[in-house]
């Protein structure tokens, strides 16, 4: 028996076959047990409530007959127990940040304070509507408006708006106030400029809003090519995008620069803030030059990314850009706390952009994590997640190829040349982490690099956790040079399911059966 470098036991090697030899009644294998679809469970005739018998020729469901809207729906019906197991199961198949170190980069998973939940439980945050009268929820708008002051703070800039629903949903809103502050003066350009190390939405968000993009080089050094972007400038660029720090983990220090170029050529600067968690405290990007730029509060401010959503986006303004913020913003006003829905009268708003006001519970979540940290606390989070990206690119350097010279900030950018030669691919790699009881870092993102593999700690490890981590992945290093292909080639072997074919899942998803009627 081989000892691992705490000098425990390691535990013998599963082999794969071995594993599958031996076959359980139950078809489960101790508590790694099999859940099907909830379709191939469900039947039409069980449910987990018991009704009064009713009448089956009232219409109900979008006027349908029950029995019509039955077949038609074929909705798998269970017990609720049958209901609870069902999704306890799958949650227990599911990698989450409660479970282990989540090393994505750019997508900043880190711990979500227990605190945070309690206080959003708060029934006076919970359970109120948005359509209540304000009067009946003054102490939910003055929270908006404490975030707000909080975020206007910590960014130097003099406007907000609260409701986007998430970062790309943030830059969608900051790039349509760019274009209402257009076509109020007159003025129809049709280039957004954005970097190469700019984040995948960025791109998407200018093509939506209808601009054309055109890509500016990146420096050897992973930084935006400063004279290559001022070349593109001209009277048909409306703005330029920049991710800062950008999706290298580096930041853009000629940002100013940027920013005063970009404005002389009549355009904006949106910068993409999603990053904030490495400069909260430290930098004001208002102080830059900036005109918009969204903070995801589910990265920086420690709210959950929640499976999909809930996130939250905000996004701030430079006085050029605050007549045509959307609407509502939250006002103080003699007789207490208003959304102002309409502007006043010459107000240039774009408009609305969600049907309500946003995600309350993730303000409260917000807010709760800016109060228990206080000012310098926030500023300590900038310097712990630099600190402990920076800890990880020392200790993995010399085994994984950093792809930049010198330290990061929060990220830290690797690529796959060490594994040259081994017969191990990048991908193999990233599953070999999962048997190590690891979710991957972020795998060929950012596109600057070939093969590139993005770590993101957060400030919420401990040196502990960090070591464990980096132990683990120095290992896999290790035995890929040593030609342990074995190792790799069929990982995951510890997981429910092994290799997917994942373009295919994502292509032509199984998202419902014919369920059988019992
Ligand atoms: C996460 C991220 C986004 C997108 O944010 P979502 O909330 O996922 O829409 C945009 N830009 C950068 C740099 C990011 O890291």
């Amino acid at each position: 028996m081989s000892m691992n470098t705490q000098g425990r036991p390691t535990a013998p090697k599963v082999d794969a076959a071995q594993d599958g030899s031996f076959e359980s009644f139950s078809g489960h294998r101790g508590l790694r047990m099999d859940e099907p679809l909830i379709f191939e469970i469900g039947s039409l005739n069980r449910t987990g409530v018991d009704f009064d018998d009713i009448d089956l020729d009232t219409p109900s469901l979008g006027g349908l007959k029950r029995d019509e809207a039955a077949d038609d729906l074929t909705l798998p019906g269970l017990s609720e127990p049958e209901m609870v197991r069902h999704f306890t199961r799958l949650s227990r198949k599911n990698y989450g940040i409660d479970m282990g170190l989540f090393p994505l980069g750019s997508c900043t998973m880190k711990h979500n304070p227990r605190l945070n939940e309690k206080i959003a439980r708060l029934a006076g945050f919970a359970d109120i509507h948005p359509m209540q009268p304000q009067t009946t929820v003054q102490g939910a708008l003055q929270l908006m408006d404490q975030l707000g002051h909080w975020l206007k703070t910590l960014t130097g800039m003099p406007a907000i708006a609260l409701s986007p629903k998430a970062g790309a949903h943030g830059e969608l809103c900051g790039v349509m106030a760019i274009r209402a502050a257009l076509v109020a003066r007159g003025d129809a350009r049709s280039v957004i400029l954005c970097p190469e190390s700019a984040h995948g939405t960025n791109p998407a968000t200018a093509a939506l809003c209808g601009y054309k993009v055109k890509a500016i080089a990146a420096t050897d050094s992973g930084h935006v090519d400063v004279d290559a972007l001022k070349a593109q400038l001209d009277d048909t660029v409306a703005g330029v995008m920049i991710t800062n720090p950008n999706t290298c983990g580096l930041f853009e220090r000629d940002l100013k620069d940027i920013a005063d170029a970009v404005h002389a050529a009549g355009g904006f600067l949106y910068c993409d803030g999603a990053n904030f968690n490495a400069i909260v405290g430290k930098v004001r990007p208002g102080d830059l030059g900036v005109d918009a730029m969204h903070i995801n509060l589910h990265k920086t401010f420690s709210t959950p990314h929640g499976g999909g959503g809930p996130g939250s986006g905000p996004v701030v303004f430079s006085e050029a850009l605050a007549p045509y913020a959307p609407l509502p913003l939250v006002v103080e006003t003699a007789d207490g706390y208003a959304l102002e829905e309409n502007g006043d009268a010459d107000s240039s708003s774009f408009g609305r952009l969600t049907a309500f006001h946003g995600q309350m519970g993730m303000y409260v979540r917000a807010l709760t994590y800016m109060k228990s940290h206080g000012r310098d606390g926030l500023k300590q989070v900038a310097e712990d997640a630099v600190l402990n990206a920076n800890y990880l690119l020392a200790r993995l350097k010399g085994a994984l190829s950093a792809s930049f010279e010198g330290p990061c900030m929060h990220e830290a950018l690797f690529d796959d040349r060490f594994l040259k030669g081994t017969g191990v691919t990048t991908l193999d790699f990233a599953k070999a982490m999962i048997d190590e009881g690891y979710h991957p870092m972020t795998m060929y993102f950012p596109l600057v690099v070939s093969g590139a593999m993005l770590i993101e700690p957060t400030e919420t490890e401990s040196k502990v956790a960090l070591d464990q981590f980096a132990d683990s992945l120095l290992g896999l290093a290790q035995a890929a040079k040593a030609g342990e292909v074995d190792r790799f080639e069929g990982a995951p072997y510890f997981a429910p399911l092994a290799r997917l074919d994942e373009t295919r899942a994502a292509r032509q998803p199984v998202l419902k059966w014919q369920v059988a009627a019992e």
